[in-house]
Protein backbone atom coordinates (compact mmCIF):
# COMPACT_ATOMS: atom_id res chain seq x y z
CA UNK A 1 0.00 0.00 0.00
CA UNK A 2 0.55 3.59 -0.65
CA UNK A 3 3.21 4.88 2.66
CA UNK A 4 4.19 7.79 2.25
CA UNK A 5 2.53 11.72 2.47
CA UNK A 6 1.71 12.84 -1.15
CA UNK A 7 1.72 16.81 -1.61
CA UNK A 8 1.88 16.58 -5.07
CA UNK A 9 -0.42 19.21 -7.54
CA UNK A 10 -1.58 16.80 -9.44
CA UNK A 11 -2.29 13.96 -10.40
CA UNK A 12 -3.60 14.10 -6.58
CA UNK A 13 -3.33 11.60 -3.44
CA UNK A 14 -6.34 9.45 -3.33
CA UNK A 15 -8.37 7.73 -0.34
CA UNK A 16 -6.25 4.57 0.16
CA UNK A 17 -9.95 2.36 0.14
CA UNK A 18 -10.60 4.00 -3.32
CA UNK A 19 -7.28 2.97 -4.27
CA UNK A 20 -8.23 -0.78 -2.86
CA UNK A 21 -11.85 -0.70 -4.38
CA UNK A 22 -9.97 0.36 -7.83
CA UNK A 23 -7.67 -2.07 -7.34
CA UNK A 24 -10.26 -5.29 -7.31
CA UNK A 25 -12.46 -3.60 -10.01
CA UNK A 26 -8.88 -4.04 -12.34
CA UNK A 27 -8.63 -7.54 -11.64
CA UNK A 28 -12.84 -8.47 -11.43
CA UNK A 29 -15.61 -6.00 -11.28
CA UNK A 30 -18.65 -6.64 -9.78
CA UNK A 31 -18.32 -9.76 -9.99
CA UNK A 32 -18.45 -9.97 -14.18
CA UNK A 33 -15.47 -11.95 -13.94
CA UNK A 34 -14.38 -8.95 -16.10
CA UNK A 35 -11.74 -6.34 -15.53
CA UNK A 36 -13.13 -2.63 -15.55
CA UNK A 37 -10.80 -2.05 -18.17
CA UNK A 38 -12.69 -4.59 -20.58
CA UNK A 39 -16.25 -3.29 -19.92
CA UNK A 40 -17.87 -2.03 -23.32
CA UNK A 41 -18.64 1.98 -22.35
CA UNK A 42 -22.10 0.57 -23.54
CA UNK A 43 -22.66 -1.62 -21.39
CA UNK A 44 -25.36 -1.22 -18.52
CA UNK A 45 -23.14 -1.86 -15.76
CA UNK A 46 -21.28 1.17 -17.22
CA UNK A 47 -24.33 3.32 -17.67
CA UNK A 48 -24.95 2.68 -14.49
CA UNK A 49 -21.36 4.18 -13.63
CA UNK A 50 -21.61 7.23 -15.66
CA UNK A 51 -25.63 7.94 -14.11
CA UNK A 52 -24.26 7.42 -10.92
CA UNK A 53 -21.38 9.93 -11.21
CA UNK A 54 -23.56 12.29 -12.75
CA UNK A 55 -25.79 12.39 -9.40
CA UNK A 56 -23.07 12.32 -7.34
CA UNK A 57 -21.95 15.65 -8.67
CA UNK A 58 -25.33 16.78 -8.78
CA UNK A 59 -25.82 16.04 -5.19
CA UNK A 60 -22.14 16.76 -3.63
CA UNK A 61 -22.59 20.19 -5.55
CA UNK A 62 -26.10 20.86 -5.16
CA UNK A 63 -26.41 21.24 -9.06
CA UNK A 64 -29.82 22.55 -10.56
CA UNK A 65 -31.48 20.55 -12.70
CA UNK A 66 -31.64 23.58 -15.90
CA UNK A 67 -27.49 22.11 -15.51
CA UNK A 68 -25.80 19.63 -17.61
CA UNK A 69 -23.02 17.41 -16.18
CA UNK A 70 -20.93 16.30 -19.13
CA UNK A 71 -17.97 14.02 -18.62
CA UNK A 72 -15.28 15.01 -21.34
CA UNK A 73 -11.59 14.70 -22.40
CA UNK A 74 -8.21 16.25 -22.83
CA UNK A 75 -8.00 18.06 -19.37
CA UNK A 76 -8.75 21.39 -18.64
CA UNK A 77 -6.62 22.29 -21.14
CA UNK A 78 -8.21 20.96 -24.21
CA UNK A 79 -11.50 23.50 -22.40
CA UNK A 80 -9.07 26.41 -22.97
CA UNK A 81 -9.78 26.30 -26.82
CA UNK A 82 -12.88 24.65 -26.54
CA UNK A 83 -14.64 27.87 -24.69
CA UNK A 84 -13.69 30.24 -27.08
CA UNK A 85 -14.40 27.88 -29.89
CA UNK A 86 -17.95 27.69 -28.71
CA UNK A 87 -18.68 30.88 -27.30
CA UNK A 88 -15.92 33.14 -28.59
CA UNK A 89 -15.79 33.16 -32.21
CA UNK A 90 -17.93 35.51 -34.43
CA UNK A 91 -18.80 37.65 -30.93
CA UNK A 92 -15.70 39.26 -31.03
CA UNK A 93 -14.37 39.38 -27.66
CA UNK A 94 -14.66 37.75 -24.16
CA UNK A 95 -12.80 38.96 -20.50
CA UNK A 96 -10.27 37.07 -18.65
CA UNK A 97 -9.47 37.95 -15.09
CA UNK A 98 -5.20 36.90 -15.33
CA UNK A 99 -4.68 35.42 -12.09
CA UNK A 100 -1.69 33.20 -13.09
CA UNK A 101 -0.19 30.26 -14.90
CA UNK A 102 -3.10 28.88 -15.93
CA UNK A 103 -5.51 31.61 -16.38
CA UNK A 104 -2.35 32.88 -19.09
CA UNK A 105 -2.99 29.80 -21.02
CA UNK A 106 -6.76 30.44 -21.26
CA UNK A 107 -5.68 33.77 -22.74
CA UNK A 108 -3.56 32.14 -25.23
CA UNK A 109 -6.14 29.77 -26.68
CA UNK A 110 -8.92 32.44 -26.82
CA UNK A 111 -6.90 34.59 -28.79
CA UNK A 112 -6.91 31.94 -31.82
CA UNK A 113 -10.87 32.59 -32.11
CA UNK A 114 -11.27 36.35 -30.85
CA UNK A 115 -9.93 39.37 -28.50
CA UNK A 116 -9.57 38.73 -24.91
CA UNK A 117 -9.93 41.78 -22.45
CA UNK A 118 -7.59 41.18 -19.83
CA UNK A 119 -9.98 42.72 -17.41
CA UNK A 120 -7.45 43.11 -14.22
CA UNK A 121 -3.59 40.92 -13.60
CA UNK A 122 -1.87 40.19 -10.30
CA UNK A 123 1.18 39.63 -13.14
CA UNK A 124 2.14 42.83 -11.43
CA UNK A 125 3.38 41.18 -7.98
CA UNK A 126 4.08 37.84 -9.35
CA UNK A 127 0.71 36.32 -9.23
CA UNK A 128 0.57 36.72 -5.10
CA UNK A 129 -3.10 38.33 -5.31
CA UNK A 130 -6.05 37.90 -6.82
CA UNK A 131 -7.06 41.33 -8.27
CA UNK A 132 -10.33 42.22 -6.73
CA UNK A 133 -11.84 45.32 -9.22
CA UNK A 134 -12.61 45.31 -12.64
CA UNK A 135 -14.49 46.49 -15.41
CA UNK A 136 -16.14 43.72 -17.68
CA UNK A 137 -17.48 44.80 -20.93
CA UNK A 138 -21.05 44.11 -21.23
CA UNK A 139 -20.75 43.06 -25.22
CA UNK A 140 -18.40 40.69 -23.76
CA UNK A 141 -19.62 36.75 -24.79
CA UNK A 142 -18.48 35.81 -21.40
CA UNK A 143 -16.22 36.90 -18.38
CA UNK A 144 -13.45 33.47 -17.19
CA UNK A 145 -11.67 32.89 -14.22
CA UNK A 146 -9.74 30.87 -12.29
CA UNK A 147 -10.81 29.48 -8.99
CA UNK A 148 -7.97 28.06 -7.59
CA UNK A 149 -4.42 29.03 -8.71
CA UNK A 150 -2.54 25.71 -8.55
CA UNK A 151 0.87 26.91 -8.95
CA UNK A 152 1.10 30.07 -7.42
CA UNK A 153 -1.15 29.43 -4.32
CA UNK A 154 -4.18 31.55 -4.53
CA UNK A 155 -7.44 31.08 -4.50
CA UNK A 156 -10.96 33.52 -5.37
CA UNK A 157 -13.11 33.63 -1.96
CA UNK A 158 -15.26 36.01 -3.59
CA UNK A 159 -16.83 35.78 -7.23
CA UNK A 160 -17.62 38.39 -9.64
CA UNK A 161 -21.24 39.34 -10.00
CA UNK A 162 -21.66 39.98 -13.34
CA UNK A 163 -24.31 40.59 -16.19
CA UNK A 164 -22.27 38.19 -18.38
CA UNK A 165 -21.98 34.75 -18.31
CA UNK A 166 -19.30 33.39 -15.92
CA UNK A 167 -17.11 30.61 -16.53
CA UNK A 168 -14.41 29.34 -14.11
CA UNK A 169 -11.51 27.23 -14.34
CA UNK A 170 -12.20 24.98 -10.84
CA UNK A 171 -10.11 22.23 -11.73
CA UNK A 172 -8.07 22.33 -8.15
CA UNK A 173 -10.10 23.22 -5.94
CA UNK A 174 -13.83 21.62 -7.19
CA UNK A 175 -15.46 20.05 -4.65
CA UNK A 176 -13.38 21.04 -1.83
CA UNK A 177 -15.47 23.81 -0.79
CA UNK A 178 -18.89 24.99 -1.22
CA UNK A 179 -19.85 26.87 -4.11
CA UNK A 180 -23.03 28.73 -5.68
CA UNK A 181 -23.28 26.75 -8.66
CA UNK A 182 -26.06 29.22 -10.36
CA UNK A 183 -23.07 31.71 -9.58
CA UNK A 184 -21.94 30.96 -12.94
CA UNK A 185 -22.92 30.13 -16.50
CA UNK A 186 -20.14 27.12 -17.05
CA UNK A 187 -17.91 24.84 -14.50
CA UNK A 188 -14.57 22.74 -16.06
CA UNK A 189 -12.08 20.93 -14.07
CA UNK A 190 -9.70 18.02 -15.19
CA UNK A 191 -10.06 15.45 -13.00
CA UNK A 192 -6.77 14.59 -11.13
CA UNK A 193 -6.48 17.24 -8.75
CA UNK A 194 -9.42 16.76 -6.35
CA UNK A 195 -11.67 14.05 -8.08
CA UNK A 196 -9.75 10.99 -9.37
CA UNK A 197 -7.40 9.72 -11.77
CA UNK A 198 -6.42 11.93 -14.93
CA UNK A 199 -8.13 11.17 -17.87
CA UNK A 200 -11.76 12.90 -17.57
CA UNK A 201 -12.64 16.65 -17.31
CA UNK A 202 -15.71 17.67 -15.39
CA UNK A 203 -17.74 20.48 -17.25
CA UNK A 204 -21.01 21.59 -15.65
CA UNK A 205 -22.55 23.94 -17.52
CA UNK A 206 -26.06 25.87 -17.59
CA UNK A 207 -28.56 24.74 -20.59
CA UNK A 208 -29.50 28.49 -21.50
CA UNK A 209 -25.70 28.79 -22.06
CA UNK A 210 -25.19 26.19 -24.55
CA UNK A 211 -28.58 27.56 -26.43
CA UNK A 212 -25.76 30.70 -27.26
CA UNK A 213 -23.58 28.37 -29.81
CA UNK A 214 -24.53 28.74 -33.34
CA UNK A 215 -21.44 27.35 -34.49
CA UNK A 216 -21.01 24.55 -36.91
CA UNK A 217 -18.16 22.49 -35.20
CA UNK A 218 -15.93 19.66 -34.82
CA UNK A 219 -17.85 16.68 -33.01
CA UNK A 220 -15.36 16.47 -30.87
CA UNK A 221 -15.14 20.19 -29.41
CA UNK A 222 -19.06 20.96 -29.74
CA UNK A 223 -20.38 21.37 -25.84
CA UNK A 224 -24.03 20.28 -28.08
CA UNK A 225 -23.15 16.92 -28.72
CA UNK A 226 -21.70 15.70 -25.53
CA UNK A 227 -25.06 17.12 -23.86
CA UNK A 228 -27.02 14.92 -26.74
CA UNK A 229 -25.27 11.78 -26.33
CA UNK A 230 -25.41 11.62 -22.72
CA UNK A 231 -21.44 11.81 -23.10
CA UNK A 232 -21.51 8.68 -24.42
CA UNK A 233 -20.80 10.24 -28.41
CA UNK A 234 -17.31 8.49 -27.99
CA UNK A 235 -15.55 6.10 -25.73
CA UNK A 236 -15.36 8.07 -22.66
CA UNK A 237 -12.40 7.53 -19.96
CA UNK A 238 -14.12 4.22 -18.49
CA UNK A 239 -11.34 4.21 -15.73
CA UNK A 240 -11.28 7.53 -14.81
CA UNK A 241 -15.09 8.09 -14.83
CA UNK A 242 -15.08 4.88 -12.43
CA UNK A 243 -12.44 6.15 -9.86
CA UNK A 244 -13.98 9.24 -9.95
CA UNK A 245 -17.12 7.58 -8.88
CA UNK A 246 -15.42 5.96 -5.90
CA UNK A 247 -13.84 9.48 -5.01
CA UNK A 248 -17.00 10.91 -5.04
CA UNK A 249 -18.59 7.96 -3.23
CA UNK A 250 -16.10 8.55 -0.06
CA UNK A 251 -16.57 12.28 -0.15
CA UNK A 252 -19.97 11.62 0.58
CA UNK A 253 -19.65 9.47 3.08
CA UNK A 254 -16.86 11.96 5.05
CA UNK A 255 -20.20 14.18 5.25
CA UNK A 256 -20.04 15.91 1.55
CA UNK A 257 -18.35 19.05 0.64
CA UNK A 258 -19.29 21.54 3.81
CA UNK A 259 -17.79 18.56 6.21
CA UNK A 260 -14.67 18.49 3.82
CA UNK A 261 -14.28 22.29 3.43
CA UNK A 262 -14.01 22.86 7.07
CA UNK A 263 -10.84 19.90 7.41
CA UNK A 264 -9.31 21.74 4.60
CA UNK A 265 -9.86 24.56 6.59
CA UNK A 266 -8.43 23.56 9.55
CA UNK A 267 -5.03 21.29 7.43
CA UNK A 268 -4.40 25.11 5.53
CA UNK A 269 -4.25 27.03 9.11
CA UNK A 270 -2.21 24.75 10.47
CA UNK A 271 0.50 24.37 7.49
CA UNK A 272 0.22 28.34 7.19
CA UNK A 273 0.28 28.83 11.16
CA UNK A 274 3.70 26.89 11.04
CA UNK A 275 5.02 29.11 8.01
CA UNK A 276 4.48 32.31 10.04
CA UNK A 277 5.79 30.88 13.01
CA UNK A 278 9.08 29.51 11.63
CA UNK A 279 11.90 31.93 11.30
CA UNK A 280 13.32 29.66 8.30
CA UNK A 281 9.89 29.91 6.01
CA UNK A 282 8.07 32.49 4.29
CA UNK A 283 4.78 31.81 2.53
CA UNK A 284 4.26 33.38 -1.27
CA UNK A 285 1.06 34.04 -1.24
CA UNK A 286 -0.81 37.59 0.22
CA UNK A 287 -2.78 36.73 3.47
CA UNK A 288 -6.21 36.54 2.59
CA UNK A 289 -5.80 35.29 -0.95
CA UNK A 290 -3.80 32.32 0.39
CA UNK A 291 -5.09 28.94 -1.21
CA UNK A 292 -6.09 26.36 0.76
CA UNK A 293 -5.35 23.55 -1.76
CA UNK A 294 -1.89 24.58 -3.07
CA UNK A 295 0.20 26.18 0.22
CA UNK A 296 3.06 27.96 -1.60
CA UNK A 297 6.16 29.11 0.46
CA UNK A 298 9.91 29.44 0.18
CA UNK A 299 12.89 30.20 2.02
CA UNK A 300 14.84 33.08 3.41
CA UNK A 301 17.79 31.48 2.76
CA UNK A 302 17.31 29.50 -0.83
CA UNK A 303 20.52 27.34 -0.27
CA UNK A 304 18.89 25.84 2.41
CA UNK A 305 16.11 24.68 0.03
CA UNK A 306 17.80 21.63 -1.57
CA UNK A 307 18.57 20.67 2.06
CA UNK A 308 14.90 20.66 2.74
CA UNK A 309 13.86 18.90 0.35
CA UNK A 310 16.48 16.02 1.21
CA UNK A 311 15.84 16.04 4.81
CA UNK A 312 11.77 15.95 4.43
CA UNK A 313 12.32 12.35 2.36
CA UNK A 314 13.13 10.34 6.16
CA UNK A 315 9.51 11.32 7.07
CA UNK A 316 8.09 10.11 3.67
CA UNK A 317 6.79 13.21 2.11
CA UNK A 318 7.08 13.89 -1.49
CA UNK A 319 5.84 15.96 -4.03
CA UNK A 320 6.47 19.45 -2.08
CA UNK A 321 9.13 20.89 -4.92
CA UNK A 322 7.75 24.44 -6.40
CA UNK A 323 7.01 24.49 -9.85
CA UNK A 324 9.71 24.65 -11.95
CA UNK A 325 9.13 28.83 -12.99
CA UNK A 326 8.06 29.49 -9.33
CA UNK A 327 10.51 27.94 -7.37
CA UNK A 328 10.22 26.85 -3.17
CA UNK A 329 7.76 24.40 -2.05
CA UNK A 330 4.25 24.01 -2.72
CA UNK A 331 2.14 21.40 -0.24
CA UNK A 332 -1.12 20.68 -1.95
CA UNK A 333 -3.33 19.36 0.66
CA UNK A 334 -6.24 18.00 -1.59
CA UNK A 335 -8.99 16.58 -0.24
CA UNK A 336 -7.94 12.86 0.15
CA UNK A 337 -4.57 13.98 2.00
CA UNK A 338 -4.87 13.43 5.89
CA UNK A 339 -4.63 15.47 8.33
CA UNK A 340 -1.64 13.48 9.69
CA UNK A 341 0.25 14.01 6.74
CA UNK A 342 0.08 18.03 7.55
CA UNK A 343 1.40 17.38 10.91
CA UNK A 344 4.13 15.37 9.63
CA UNK A 345 5.22 18.10 7.14
CA UNK A 346 4.71 20.89 10.13
CA UNK A 347 6.90 18.59 12.68
CA UNK A 348 9.88 18.57 9.64
CA UNK A 349 9.36 22.01 9.53
CA UNK A 350 9.97 22.49 13.27
CA UNK A 351 12.81 19.76 12.86
CA UNK A 352 14.91 21.78 10.53
CA UNK A 353 14.23 24.98 12.23
CA UNK A 354 15.57 22.81 15.01
CA UNK A 355 18.81 21.56 13.54
CA UNK A 356 19.76 24.94 11.45
CA UNK A 357 19.13 27.92 14.46
CA UNK A 358 21.25 25.04 16.54
CA UNK A 359 23.83 24.88 13.28
CA UNK A 360 24.02 28.74 13.32
CA UNK A 361 24.28 29.35 16.98
CA UNK A 362 27.47 27.44 16.65
CA UNK A 363 28.64 28.88 13.57
CA UNK A 364 28.09 32.47 15.72
CA UNK A 365 29.83 30.88 18.85
CA UNK A 366 33.11 29.28 16.98
CA UNK A 367 33.70 32.83 14.66
CA UNK A 368 33.40 34.30 18.10
CA UNK A 369 36.14 31.75 19.63
CA UNK A 370 38.27 32.16 16.32
C1 LIG B 1 -3.80 21.46 -13.74
C2 LIG B 1 -4.61 22.62 -14.16
C3 LIG B 1 -4.93 22.85 -15.51
C4 LIG B 1 -4.45 21.94 -16.61
O1 LIG B 1 -5.07 20.74 -16.51
P1 LIG B 1 -4.83 19.53 -17.52
O2 LIG B 1 -5.92 18.58 -17.11
O3 LIG B 1 -3.46 19.03 -17.28
O4 LIG B 1 -5.01 20.04 -18.90
C5 LIG B 1 -5.71 23.95 -15.81
N1 LIG B 1 -6.12 24.79 -14.86
C6 LIG B 1 -5.83 24.61 -13.57
C7 LIG B 1 -6.33 25.59 -12.55
C8 LIG B 1 -5.06 23.52 -13.17
O5 LIG B 1 -4.76 23.33 -11.88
Amino acid sequence: MNTKHNFGAGPCVLPASVLQQAANAVLNWNNLGLSILEVSHRSSDFENVISKTELLVRELLQVPDHYSILFMQGGASTQFSMLPMNFLKGRGKACYLDTGFFAQKAIREALLFGEANIVNSSADKAYSYIPEDYLVDKDAAYLHCTSNNTIEGTEMFQFPHTSIPLVCDMSSDIFSRVINVEDFDLIYAGAQKNMGPAGMTLVIVKDKFLERIDQVLPAMSDYRIFKEHGSLYNTPPVFSIYVAMLNMTWLKDQGGVTVIEQRNIEKAEMLYTEIDRNSLFYGMAQGKHRSRMNVTFSMYNQQQESSFLDFVEQYGIVGIRGYRTVGGFRASLYNALSIESVIELVKAMRDFEHIYVNLDALHVNSANNG
